[in-house]
């Protein structure tokens, strides 16, 4: 059976575009300023975490909201300068599969760990930002992946019941998030981070290398073919 409508919930980094390499390098500065050290080890841990939850693990389980939120700020402040020097490229099959799910009319959303400066900086630099009809940022949440808020409030942002969205993601956590809110999920290998048998164990529907491989069809499938769960009522917005 058909299920219409259905919607899309998108994660930015690692999915939609690749910049992981400046957000290694903007926690690698910022350590380095701190006299911390910081491995590949730990940008591999802490991928697709939010900042505070990162701040904690890496400097000090302790830290405060405030030291958070100040260190968090400093660091996506390199970052962002890295984006404007190095630019943010659309990943394969991106830009057709975005084209595909407007011109079928189903609405799409961002639900992303990252602060909401990331986005409208990453959304606009590659030019996609006019195919979302809600962009959920990581500071529009107060639990961050693997928690579904994020996906919950972005299937709310778009008029659609959360299990007749699909959610694609990379990171584990981002997988765990979609399954916790009763998405479907299809996560992409591409970028490397996680490898195709944790994100299935983490519950992932499909695993693809690449977005180029997916196609409408298939999602509708997966959708109509998503467990039954029952319907999570929207949170409502803060403040
Ligand atoms: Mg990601």
């Amino acid at each position: 059976m058909a299920i219409d409508p259905i919607g899309i919930l998108w994660d930015v980094d690692g999915t939609l575009v690749d910049t992981a390499e400046q957000h290694f390098l903007a926690w690698a500065e910022l350590s380095r300023d701190l006299g911390r050290p910081f491995t590949r080890a730990d940008f591999a841990k802490t991928f697709g975490w939010r900042n505070p939850e990162i701040v904690r693990e890496l400097y000090d389980p302790a830290a405060d909201a405030r030291t958070c939120a100040e260190l968090g700020k400093r660091k996506e402040t390199i970052y962002r300068e890295m984006v404007r020097e190095r630019g943010a490229t659309l990943l394969p099959g991106v830009r057709e599969l975005l084209a595909a799910f407007r011109d079928a009319g189903i609405p799409q959303a961002v639900g992303s760990s990252a602060p909401r400066g990331n986005l409208d900086l990453l959304l606009g630099a590659s030019g996609i930002v006019d195919y979302f009809g809600a962009i959920v940022s990581g500071d529009d949440v107060t639990r961050g992946k693997p928690d579904p808020e994020v996906f919950l409030r972005g299937a709310a942002g778009i008029g659609v019941a959360a299990q007749h969205c699909l959610v694609f993601e990379d990171a584990i956590a981002g997988v765990q998030a979609a399954r916790a809110g009763g998405m479907a999920c299809i996560a992409v290998t591409f970028v490397g981070h996680h490898p195709a048998e944790s994100l299935r164990t983490a519950g992932a529907d499909r695993v693809v290398g690449s977005l180029a491989e997916v196609t409408i069809d298939e999602v509708r499938r997966l959708v109509a073919a998503n467990p039954d769960q029952p319907t999570k009522t929207p949170p409502s917005k803060p403040g």
